[in-house]
């Protein structure tokens, strides 16, 4: 594996996101001096805050997957995960509602989860379920440590073994023609393929080795942080300053200092010089490439993710019916597949709106004034790279349209006690310096995936190295966590530590 060459003793890490506290804290539980460097006044990035009128809103990331990765990086700096954030399990993980009125509680537990789908659909589907989870959990196994959680130098770091075992169990397939092997029900396979979206890829196009997408979520699990998403930043920050890593908060890196192959320092919009021996950069790619003075030529024919709109709106607790609406639930539109046509081919909005509804406060009630609930809407949506839609013209009237939408298929009473209290689109997140006004980096096609998504070190820079969600492995909580142990592994090399992830011996069922 190829490492950062001469001293590392200092390394600047800039952004505060999951990718640059989890490289901060696998650093400086190396030894490593680490100065961090964020634009904001707190930790978090895309993982992001805002508080509106008494709710407490998690303005990113809503499913929370895969605890032991985020375990691995309390661990780097030796502590324990559960000393500094309090992870409550989400039971269901999700509630699917089919535009047909019908609706399936996602459970993780295999025996909940197969009795569930044999009250839905059909003992055969059930059956189906068994072997399907079968498939999942030894793709996962195969691609963790081999593909996911690896450096490659390049391509040909492919060539092991493991990708021998990942074609025989069909990971270069496509994933909906994988499940439907095992699933025939087309509602139940899109429990298990619509995990494809956060990929930037529709399901029909998508390489079955995404499918660890959906492991991550229906096996694995779907957990939610006492306080918010934003707990979880929080936590990281603070042990990261307990080890000895320095924040510096609302400060944005504007220039990196060079001397020859070597960034030497960093300056600041606060008129700071940070000099250092090493530079980690999670910032958005077309950003990273300005600062480090180059811009690759493939920069320019990168696929930017489709990207989403979220609404976020509080509801007085009692517009829920007699059963309380799941943590998360999923409604999907009976033109399921034109919604993939819709947003990533034709750059438009979804002419039958498929959407994620999480209400955080099922998880902590005191996100909201009492006796309210706070909404958290997501829709995706065409990224502005291609497509013509005037965000600044239909971004409240598509608000509405969702708003109706869960009150019409999900919530009924939404209707009369609705807030909205903010609303996001593409433009808002191109605003925040997102390319292509997605919050979603690049799509991951087979061509900017593993070893041909940008790579983590630079050409021509031999102390400057990339973690976050446009670099290795890939967009997602768990996968930029892995970026900073994978950024720090470039640093200083790889380390004996304990695999806390999963038990790869443990028999398979
Ligand atoms: C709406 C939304 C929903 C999502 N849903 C999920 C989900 O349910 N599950 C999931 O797993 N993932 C989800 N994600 C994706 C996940 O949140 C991201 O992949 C991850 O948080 C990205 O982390 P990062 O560290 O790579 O980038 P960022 O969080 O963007 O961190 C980069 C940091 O760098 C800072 N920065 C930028 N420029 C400078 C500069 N010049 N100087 C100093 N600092 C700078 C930024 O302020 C930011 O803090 C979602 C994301 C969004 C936005």
């Amino acid at each position: 594996m190829r490492t950062v060459r001469g001293l590392t003793d200092h390394v600047v890490v800039i952004g505060a996101g999951l990718a640059g506290l989890s490289t901060a804290l696998h650093l400086a539980g190396r030894g490593r001096r680490v100065t961090v460097v964020e634009r904001e006044p707190w930790p978090g990035g895309r993982a992001g805050r805002i508080d509106i009128g008494g709710y407490r809103i998690d303005t990113g990331p809503t499913v929370l997957t895969m605890p032991d990765l985020i375990d691995d990086v309390f661990a780097a700096v030796g502590e324990t995960r559960s000393d500094r954030l309090e992870l409550l399990p989400v039971d269901p993980a999700y509630h699917a509602v089919f535009a047909d009125g019908s609706s399936l509680d996602v459970h993780t537990d295999p025996d909940r989860m197969t009795a569930a789908i044999e009250a839905f659909a059909d003992r055969k589907q059930a059956a189906g379920y068994r072997r399907l989870r079968d498939w999942l959990e030894r793709l996962y196994r195969i691609e963790f440590d081999g593909f996911i959680a690896a450096n490659f130098d390049s391509p040909l770091s492919l060539l092991t073994p493991q990708l021998a075992r990942l074609v025989a169990l069909g990971g270069f397939r496509n994933w909906d023609a994988m499940v439907k092997r095992h699933i025939t029900d087309s509602r139940l396979r899109r429990v298990f393929t619509f995990q494809s979206l956060y990929a930037g890829v529709a399901p029909q196009d998508a390489l079955a080795v995404y499918a660890v997408i959906a492991y991550m979520d229906t096996i694995s699990g779907v957990f939610f942080p006492r306080g918010g998403i934003r707990a979880l930043p929080d936590a990281l920050a603070d042990a990261g300053s307990d080890a000895g890593v320095q924040f510096r908060y609302c400060s944005s890196v504007t220039e990196l200092e060079r001397r020859g192959e070597r960034v030497t320092a960093v300056r600041t919009d606060q008129g700071e010089r940070i000099a250092c021996d090493a530079v980690v950069l999670t910032t958005e790619l077309p950003r990273t490439y300005e600062l480090l003075g180059r811009t690759p030529r493939r920069l320019g024919r990168l696929r930017a993710a489709p990207s989403a709109v979220v609404v976020h709106a509080g509801c007085d607790s009692l517009a829920m019916p007699d059963k309380p609406t799941a943590h998360h639930s999923i409604l999907f539109g009976e033109a399921w597949e034109q919604t993939f046509t819709d947003i990533i081919r034709d750059g438009r909005l979804m002419r039958d709106p498929s959407l994620l509804v999480t209400r955080p406060t099922a998880g902590d009630p005191s996100l909201a004034p009492a006796g309210r609930d706070l909404l958290y809407l997501l829709a995706p949506a065409p990224n502005l790279a291609g497509s013509s839609v005037d965000w600044s013209g239909v971004g409240d009237a598509y608000a509405r349209t969702i708003l109706n939408t869960v009150a019409d298929r999900l919530m009924p009473g939404l209707r009369d006690s609705a807030e909205v209290l903010d609303v996001v689109t593409p433009k808002d997140w191109a605003r925040q310096g997102m390319a292509a006004g997605s919050p979603f980096a690049l799509a991951h096609t087979f061509g900017q995936t593993g070893p041909f998504r940008p790579a983590n070190t630079v050409r021509g820079i031999g102390n400057a190295v990339l973690a976050g969600s446009s670099t290795v492995p890939g967009v997602g909580v768990p996968t930029t966590l892995i970026s900073g142990r994978l950024a720090a592994d470039r640093i200083t090399g790889l380390i004996d530590r304990p695999v806390a992830h999963i038990d790869m011996k443990a028999p398979l069922p």
